[in-house]
């Protein structure tokens, strides 16, 4: 078993007063590894918890560097992932391509989502 690199974030996440269930949260999170990619959106199918809360968690990790926030394209044609995903938002290019359906997006940052990896 691998260590969960994210238990040591529980005192923070605790004094934060989240109307959430920490541990049940630490543990679902211990499923992440190094350079894993979390998808905000999976924590909330996964644990039903509000999705501006796991936002406001993550950012909290950021900022103790426990993970690195990137953001992703996703296609508006065939709605998956294009396969571009980018550091900075300075970094989206004017328009790009769809790796599954070849569609040009106009204006790449219009269909970015905001996801993590593990450090
Ligand atoms: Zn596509």
């Amino acid at each position: 078993m691998q260590l969960n690199i994210f238990a040591k974030a529980a005192p923070l996440l605790r004094e934060q007063k989240f109307n959430i269930d920490i541990d049940t949260f630490i543990s679902f999170m211990g499923h992440y590894h190094h350079k894993d990619w979390i998808y905000p959106s999976a924590i909330h199918r996964s644990l039903k918890i509000d999705i501006k809360v796991i936002y406001s968690i993550l950012e909290l990790l950021v900022r103790d560097k426990y993970v690195e926030s990137y953001l992703q394209i996703i296609c508006p044609n065939c709605r998956r992932y294009t396969g571009c995903t980018y550091k900075n938002i300075g970094d989206v290019p004017e328009t790009l391509s769809c790796m599954n359906c070849d569609f040009e997006l106009e204006q790449p940052l219009d269909h970015a989502v905001i996801v993590y990896k593990v450090l």
